[in-house]
């Protein structure tokens, strides 16, 4: 059984398309982890679920140390072959938790999963994509994190048909409690489902001047402004929202366009699979220009309210 998880519902529909392949080669199901209600099992049926296993914890919210209790009793008693996690900062904790638990190995971020010599091997980028490593697993179960937006949902068909049931878990003793939850400064933004996205760096001068690439993003569909480490984590001229790279939100937007950001590799590492790269920088030797499919250089300060300026004649 190739069992699903994530406590997102869209990215579950990437996962359960991704899951069939490898489902198909070890000739099982794939099974989808539920912790929402009825509606939600049926809705992932709907999208490729041959299984849904709904968890009976009662709308707990998601916890770590329960999770890995929960998804190892799961695993356990359905003897699964797989379990695929999003790459998300609850993934990445949950994910080695319950291998480590279970005595087996963990792959986070993987992707080209194959099946070679009926074992599971994966590639994974490292070195902040400097180079990509390809690892076989030993033994099952196979624990992994995917990468998100590493496959689309298949089409909805609400005629499949599939099998579901409830998994009571044995309550989860856990060493740690929680005392006290304090909310993170968000801004609301979501990068990662952006399809524009207009980023920007060091290439700023002043907080201030940052109206410009919200005019530029403004008069492009999407509306959504990204940003490099140093604007969110030092300048803190924006949310870490906004914030993109390899410590950042991983992005795939359909158009990215990266002003005054000079492309070293932890930044790439977020936003390299952009459909269509541009960047703005003055320097014509940025390593950005090595990503982007199209380049201008020029003084942002001057580039941009141009660009924004011509966009908008366009569109009108
Ligand atoms: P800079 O490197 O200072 O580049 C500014 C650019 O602006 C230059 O290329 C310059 O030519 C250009 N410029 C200046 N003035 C103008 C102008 N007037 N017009 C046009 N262009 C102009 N970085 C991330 O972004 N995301 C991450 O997730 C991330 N994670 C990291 C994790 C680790 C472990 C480490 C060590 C680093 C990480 N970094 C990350 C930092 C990364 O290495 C770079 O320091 C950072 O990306 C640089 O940001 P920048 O391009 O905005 O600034």
């Amino acid at each position: 059984m190739v069992l699903v998880y994530s406590d997102n519902k869209k990215v579950m529909l990437e996962l359960l398309n991704g899951a069939q392949p490898i489902a198909k080669d070890l000739k099982t199901k794939v099974t989808a982890i539920n912790t929402g209600d009825a509606a939600q099992a049926k809705e992932y049926i709907s999208y490729g679920a041959e299984k849904v296993i709904s968890i009976d914890i009662k709308n707990q919210t998601y916890q770590v140390e329960p999770y890995t209790h929960y998804l190892k009793q799961v695993m356990e008693t359905e003897k699964s072959t797989v379990l695929l996690i999003r790459s998300t900062k609850n993934g990445k904790e949950l994910a080695p938790r319950i291998a480590a638990q279970m005595n087996v190995g963990c792959v986070t971020d993987a992707f080209n999963l194959t099946i070679k010599d009926n074992k599971l091997t994966v590639d994974r980028i490292e070195y902040s994509g400097n180079a990509v490593s390809t690892l076989q697993f030993q033994k099952s179960p196979y624990i992994l994190t995917i990468p998100p937006k590493l496959y689309t949902p298949m089409n909805q068909d609400t005629t499949k048909k599939g099998e579901t049931s409830t998994f009571t878990p044995q309550d989860a003793k856990t060493p740690s409690k929680i005392t006290d939850i304090k909310t993170q400064k968000s801004e609301g933004v979501n990068v990662e489902d952006a399809e524009i996205i207009v980023s920007c760096g060091r290439g700023f001068k002043n907080k201030e001047d940052l109206k410009i690439i919200q005019e530029l993003a403004d008069v492009l569909k999407g509306r959504t402004v990204g940003c490099s480490r140093p604007i969110a984590a030092d300048l803190k001229w924006l949310s870490e929202d906004h914030w993109i790279g390899l410590s950042g939100h991983k992005v795939k937007p359909k158009l990215y366009i990266a002003v005054g950001i000079s492309g070293q590799i932890q930044h790439i590492a977020g936003m390299r699979d952009s459909n269509l790269i541009v960047a703005i920088n003055k320097d014509p030797e940025a390593l950005i220009f090595n990503s982007a499919d199209y380049g201008i250089v020029g003084d942002l300060y001057e580039v941009v309210p141009k660009l924004t300026a011509a966009i908008k004649e366009k569109m009108n």
